[in-house]
């Protein structure tokens, strides 16, 4: 019977967000795949887990090391898959053993705890209705700004990752790309000592992110969206009075092709009067 790869994971900071279950899929895994054997040792050592074989599997070397693991799962090992800090696969080393282990017909099993986008999130104070990870955005300038205008009309709040050395520039690009008043958050050193959530529009606080240090997730709240209502009554109006129609027999017979308030209505024929 083929074995299990689990998913594991692991604390972003605080060593209290380990889990029950993590420490026990930790604990029974015959091999632990890591992005780097050494911070994964430390790690184990810190929670007190008995040092299992441990793989090292990272973007670089995963070609190589992907056949060996598979081998593994195939002879029925446990193996769990742990990356520096978070979740395994979210901007990390995860996806093409995930995958080659579906392939191949294995159990694949998520233990779940911290991820930096989503302990972010959370306490933003930003809406969580619906939000948009985008993580690390290209390093370069043009590539940065590229991506950044894409982003420019979705309505969903947006989950960056960073590193504080071109947080600046980032925040910079944001704001002209996105829009200076667009909301925002610099959530830094989630879980750790020094925990700080910087609130404030683009522009502030692009003209002022506070320390640049540490680890950090940039969140944005997303374009407002255009009422189609207001878009729709006002032209409806303007039609209307352009016929020659009085304003409140506009504002009327608005209101019941379009479906919107009476009021609405009316505020359309009054914003058109004034720009008139
Ligand atoms: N797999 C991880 C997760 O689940 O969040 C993400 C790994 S990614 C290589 C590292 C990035 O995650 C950092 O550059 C930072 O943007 C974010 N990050 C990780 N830990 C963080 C923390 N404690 N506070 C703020 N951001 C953090």
């Amino acid at each position: 019977m083929a074995g299990t790869l689990s998913i594991v994971a692991v604390p972003i900071g605080n060593l209290e967000d380990i889990t029950l279950r993590a420490l026990r899929v930790l604990r029974e895994a015959t091999v632990i795949a890591c992005e780097d054997t050494r911070e994964t040792g430390r790690l184990l050592q810190l929670l007190g887990v008995a040092r299992p074989k441990l793989v090292s599997y990272h973007d670089h070397n995963a070609e190589k090391r992907l056949p060996g693991l598979i081998d593994r799962l195939l002879l029925g090992e446990a193996v769990a898959l742990v990356s520096d800090a978070g979740t395994p696969g979210i901007s990390d080393p995860g996806f093409r053993l995930v995958r080659a282990a579906i392939d191949e017909g294995v159990d694949v099993v998520p233990i779940p705890g911290a991820c930096a986008a989503v302990t972010a999130l959370c306490a933003s104070g930003l809406p969580t209705d619906r939000f948009r990870f985008v993580g690390f955005l290209p390093q370069k300038g043009s590539g940065r700004r590229r991506a950044l205008a894409a982003l420019a009309s979705a309505a969903e709040t947006l989950v960056f990752y960073e590193s504080p050395h071109r947080l600046e520039a980032f925040l910079a690009d944001a704001a002209a790309a996105l829009g200076e008043d667009r909301p925002a958050v610099i959530a830094r050193e989630l879980t750790k000592k020094f925990e700080e959530f910087r609130r404030g529009s683009l522009g502030a606080l692009s003209a002022d992110p506070g320390t640049v240090r540490g680890e950090l997730v940039v969140l944005v709240g997303g374009a407002p969206e255009v009422a189609p209502e207001a878009v729709d009554v006002e032209q409806v109006v303007a039609a209307l009075l352009a016929e020659g129609l009085a304003p409140s027999a506009a504002a009327r017979e608005a209101a019941q092709r379009t479906g919107a308030t009476r009021e609405v209505a009316y505020a359309a024929v009054m914003a058109l009067r004034e720009k008139a």
